[in-house]
């Protein structure tokens, strides 16, 4: 008799965005006559840049005849990506990994899923609060978390660290020591960042007690401050501590396409065996790679005009972000977020929970965002709002918020 992993009961039922999906539904059955503007995506909209897509047919081409026709990529992926990516996302920035340590994916989704393979059921996780919800979900179907409480909506064997005002939506140093460090910055959902300084901090404890941190890059390419890492290994120490996941998702638009990679590095030990291998096994055989087609894609972003054309993507994005900050904040609310992610946060008035909120917003202004309290305990009471939209709806929304 088969027996399922009975962990997978354990999670909440209804999943966050099918709840949103139900309410926006219901409310356009009932009002047909209103027009609804979604503020709450976190999809990217633009399409792919003009390299990205000359690079796909041309890819698509050489698929085509025998002498140029690709099988099976090789494990890590594409060498002409990883040199690339070595090249532009690390050298450029005083970071030096090695091509070897980099492992080329179907997406940071899967990897911050999947990275939990090489590690014992028994580690003790640490997240952000609140957080992307996959970091905890995946470690929940592994058995790592204990039993998920409905009363505080936390996991019994989670160490959360909240990330309030109070705090400048970061977190400080858990209380209780944990054996795996999840962190994310730029965060989604509060768009909230840290500096070099305060990352060397994380760098420096979890060397002194012996965790790994997952940190998950994946909205790099909207850092716009300084003082702001680009990734983790600009920290000293960092390879022997920390992987880094990466996406070309909300860089480039590849949410469709599919890439990201992950990195690994041969510093990165548990007693004598190195993470690299066992990541190296991993991925070779239950293969989360990307087709050539896609890796060759991706490559193209690299390129001198590939640059100059994400870099435009993002700085669409970047000026809804900056639509909504200063529309929501002359409006009068209270919002944070925006500068260094395509995410605004914002504290709902009057005290409404962040399902009130939505209603509210829903209902008054016919907006569609996202509620704070989804993405972990700390979340209630704020509203995620997302720059990803056409500036033409961006602007309508917002003077639709100022408005009520
Ligand atoms: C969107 C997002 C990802 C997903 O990346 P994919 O490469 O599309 O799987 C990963 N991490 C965070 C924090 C995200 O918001």
């Amino acid at each position: 008799m088969f027996k399922i992993n009975d962990n997978y009961l354990k999670l909440p039922g209804s999943y966050l965005f099918s709840t949103i999906g139900k309410k926006v539904k219901e409310f356009t059955t009932n009002n047909p006559d209103k027009e609804i503007i979604r503020l709450g995506i976190g999809d990217v909209t633009l399409p792919l840049a003009p390299v990205v897509i000359d690079a796909l047919h041309g890819a698509v081409d050489e698929m085509a005849d025998a002498a140029t026709f690709k099988g099976y990529a090789p494990d890590l992926g594409y060498e002409f990506l990883r040199q690339a990516i070595a090249d532009n996302d690390y050298k450029a920035r005083g970071a030096e990994i090695a091509i070897d340590e980099i492992f080329i994916s179907d997406g940071a989704k899967s990897d911050s899923g999947n990275i939990g393979d090489i590690f014992a059921q028994d580690n003790k996780i640490a997240v952000c609060d609140p957080v992307y919800p996959v970091y905890v979900d995946t470690n929940a179907m592994s058995g790592r978390t204990g039993e998920y409480l409905v009363d505080s909506q936390k996991w019994s064997n989670v160490i959360y660290m909240p990330c309030t005002a109070a705090t400048n939506f970061a977190p400080e140093l858990p209380q209780e020591t944990p054996d795996i460090i999840y962190l994310c910055f730029p965060n989604n959902p509060t768009g909230s960042t840290i500096n070099k300084d305060e990352l060397q901090k994380w760098v420096d404890y979890a060397l002194k007690v012996g965790a790994v941190i997952i940190y998950d890059a994946a909205y790099e390419a909207y850092i716009s401050e300084d003082d702001v890492p680009h990734t983790i290994y600009e920290c000293e120490g960092a390879k022997a501590c920390a992987i880094e996941i990466r996406s070309f998702s909300k860089n480039a638009g590849f949410t469709g396409t599919r890439l990201g990679f992950t990195v690994v590095p041969k510093e990165l030990k548990c007693g004598d065996v190195e993470l690299n291998k066992l990541w190296a096994r991993r991925h070779g055989t239950k293969f989360n790679g990307a087709p050539y087609i896609i890796q060759k894609a991706g490559a193209a972003i690299y390129t001198e005009e590939g640059k100059k054309q994400t870099k435009e993507m993002v700085a669409y994005y970047m000026e809804n972000a900056k639509t909504i900050r200063e529309g929501l904040a002359a409006a009068g609310y209270t919002v944070s977020g925006g500068v260094n992610a395509p995410y605004i946060w914002l504290k709902t008035p009057d005290n409404m929970t962040s399902w009130e909120f939505f209603d509210h917003l829903l209902n008054t202004a016919n907006v569609v965002g996202t509620p704070g309290s989804g993405f972990g305990p700390s979340g209630e009471g704020y509203f995620r709002l997302t720059a990803f939209g056409t500036h033409e709806n961006t602007k309508r929304a917002i003077d639709r918020i100022k408005s009520l």
